[in-house]
Parts: C-alpha cells; sequence; structure tokens
C-alpha cells in the first residue's frame, strides 16, 4: 500500500492543466492547441487512438488532401499532438468524473485517479444500427451511416436506404445524386418526416419505396452483395441483390459516463455555447457528443480547435489569479 509521501507524489504526477476525453478529431485537435500554447495536456481514449476516423477506409472530403485513409489521418494528428508534447493514453476507459469542483477529478475503469483545471469531453458518438446478422462484418464494405461520406463511391449503383426519419429522407434525395436507383425500406406504412422531406422524395423518379418491410441480413463475403428482406405484414423474407445500403435509424452521442454529471439535451448530447464551454465553469466539449446538426472530421476539427482556445484562455487567467494570490 503506498504511504503518504508516494501518495502526494501519485497526485501531483496525475495532474494536468488539462485532459481531453476521446482522441478523435476533436480530442487530438483540442489536444494540438492545448500542447502547442505549452498546457499541460493528457488525452485519454477507450481504444485505438483516432476516433470514427479508424472506421473509414478513405476520407476524401477534407480539405488540403486529396484523399487519405482515416487510420494515416488519425496517426498525423496524433504525432502533430505528440510533437507538442501531448501525452496521449490508449485503451483507458473513462468510468466517471467529478466536473463541478475548481480541480477536477478524471476516474478511470480500473480505478486510477487523474486531477486537471480543465476537461474538453470529445467522446463522439455512434450510429444506431439494425443490428442484424452481417451488418458488423460488412461496415465500410458496402454498409454505410453516412451520405456525406460514401456516397461518392456508389455512383451508377443501385442502393437501399433504411430509415423514415428527415434524415433517412432527405439523405435518399442527396444520394440520388450518385446512385442510379435509391429504394427506401422503412418498418411502418408512413414516414416520421416533415410533409416537405416526403414529398421531395415521392416525387423524385430515381427514389422508390418498400414500406412495411425491413433488412434481416446482410450477405457478402469481402463486400456487400444482397440482403435479405422481410415483409412485416406477411412475413415473406426476399432476397434482394444490392451494391450499398444506407443506415439511417438515429444517431447515439456516447455520453453515458456523463449523465447527472452536466446539461444535456433530451438526445443525450452535451450542450456547449459557441465557445464550445458547458454548463459548468472548465469544462467545455467538442465533437459528434455535443448538441449540433452535422457531424464530420472537419466540424470535429473546428470544435475541438475553439474549445482548446477557450480552455487555454481560461488556464491562462486562473494561474495569472492563482500567482497573484500567493503573492499577496
Ligand atoms: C464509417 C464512417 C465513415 C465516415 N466517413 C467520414 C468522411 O469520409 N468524412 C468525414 O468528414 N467524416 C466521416 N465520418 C464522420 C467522422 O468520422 C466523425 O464525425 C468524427 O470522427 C467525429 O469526431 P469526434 O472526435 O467528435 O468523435 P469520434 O471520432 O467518435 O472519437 C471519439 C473517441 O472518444 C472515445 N471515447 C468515448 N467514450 C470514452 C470514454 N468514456 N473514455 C475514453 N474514451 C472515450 C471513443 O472511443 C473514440 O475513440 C465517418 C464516420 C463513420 C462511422
Amino acid at each position: 500500500m503506498p504511504n503518504l509521501v508516494q501518495l502526494n507524489h501519485m497526485e501531483i504526477n496525475n495532474h494536468y492543466d488539462a485532459i481531453v476525453i476521446g482522441a478523435g478529431p476533436a480530442g487530438l485537435t483540442a489536444g494540438i492547441y492545448l500542447s502547442r500554447a505549452r498546457v499541460k495536456t493528457l488525452i485519454l481514449n477507450e481504444g485505438t487512438v483516432g476516433g470514427q476516423m479508424i472506421l473509414t477506409h478513405e476520407i476524401a472530403n477534407y480539405p488540403g488532401v486529396d484523399s487519405i485513409s482515416g487510420y494515416q489521418l488519425s496517426n498525423i494528428m496524433k504525432n502533430q499532438a505528440k510533437k507538442f508534447g501531448c501525452d496521449i493514453k490508449a485503451n483507458i476507459l473513462v468510468k466517471t468524473l467529478n466536473l463541478k469542483a475548481d480541480v477536477k477529478e478524471v476516474i478511470l475503469a480500473d480505478g486510477i485517479r487523474y486531477t486537471a483545471d480543465v476537461v474538453i469531453l470529445s467522446p463522439g458518438g455512434r450510429s444506431r444500427t439494425l443490428g442484424v446478422k452481417g451488418e458488423d462484418k460488412l461496415k465500410g464494405k458496402g454498409i454505410s451511416y453516412c451520405a456525406t461520406c460514401d456516397g461518392d463511391f456508389f455512383t451508377d449503383k443501385e442502393i437501399i436506404v433504411i430509415g423514415g426519419g428527415n434524415s433517412a429522407l432527405e439523405e435518399a434525395v442527396s444520394l440520388t445524386k450518385y446512385a442510379s436507383k435509391v429504394t427506401i425500406v422503412h418498418q411502418f406504412d408512413h414516414f416520421q418526416a416533415f410533409e416537405f422531406a416526403i414529398d421531395e422524395a415521392r416525387n423524385h423518379p430515381k427514389i422508390n419505396f418498400m414500406m412495411e418491410s425491413t433488412i434481416t441480413a446482410f450477405h457478402g463475403n469481402e463486400k456487400l452483395e444482397g440482403v435479405e428482406i422481410t415483409d412485416l405484414k406477411t412475413g415473406n423474407k426476399q432476397n434482394y441483390p444490392i451494391d450499398g445500403v444506407f443506415i439511417f435509424i438515429g444517431y447515439i452521442a456516447n455520453t453515458e459516463f456523463l449523465e447527472g454529471k452536466l446539461e444535456l439535451n433530451k438526445w443525450k448530447e452535451i450542450v456547449v455555447d459557441t465557445d464550445m464551454q458547458t454548463n459548468l465553469k472548465g469544462v467545455y466539449a467538442s465533437g459528434d457528443s455535443i448538441a449540433k446538426h452535422y457531424r464530420q472530421v472537419t466540424t470535429a476539427v473546428a470544435d475541438g480547435t475553439i474549445a482548446a482556445l477557450a480552455a487555454s484562455k481560461y488556464i491562462h487567467e486562473l494561474h495569472k489569479n492563482n500567482t497573484l494570490q500567493k503573492a499577496l
């Protein structure tokens, strides 16, 4: 068991000016800006550094970079942050936090505790999945959750869109720019979307509908080859050859560990102001986990920049006040 001197030593070593939770593009960008501003920073990330970027085999819409794999872009961002002195720890799950006091506590799944003057929350999110056979295996190999990211890969191909809300209908229309035919498969006999979105989809010559139906299996090995569609009224199943399936059935922010700790909206997204500050002093958030409409690498990077700049200013003021108080 550590004695008091060892404990104090451990606590000093575990104190950072800023701790960032999540090493996706938002968290890594925050790490780059903070470290470059000489803010002692630690990034903690569950799993491999890079977040959702590492699920992306090609990112073709990151300005200034013609085309790059998500894994490569993650590595560049990681090395850039490290070059400025940022500590990054992978495969570390943050279990809970105490965010209300001036010194914030970050507690890991294995009980280790870090403290910081500032916390930036960048835990990202995940698309809701159908949860049927073959989906995990064929994600990114014909199954996509992002039209902006992957629509172009299906030029002149036939695709299915799953969902019946505004996102599904709007994305189905946007995918007609690429695909030769779009079939919207929806579990109910009506859509849960605005009238104008429904009308636009219904009147589009490239869009067809399969109502009261759902996909119950995905087929293929190296890439998606077809789907099993079940008619929910009759229970009849049919196999349907297809090049691509886009799933738009909702989005989940990775904020389960933040419930009760700070303000979340009804979708459990973190509420921030224009400086990315949450309702708590010294606590900022950035990226896909905040309340916003558009979720891309570029928007995550922009949020991370703003959060880090605002947090640096906060830390600077805090240190200045502490120095003044000590001098009095
Ligand atoms: C298949 C796919 C393809 C995409 N393609 C593109 C594209 O081509 N172009 C584009 O611009 N965007 C694309 N996107 C969207 C883009 O990847 C995201 O918008 C972006 O990664 C969000 O960044 P983020 O930093 O907010 O979160 P994330 O990338 O989700 O990273 C969050 C990180 O935080 C970690 N984390 C969560 N909870 C904890 C915790 N409790 N403790 C520690 N760590 C935690 C997560 O494990 C993760 O590593 C794609 C997304 C997917 C899924």
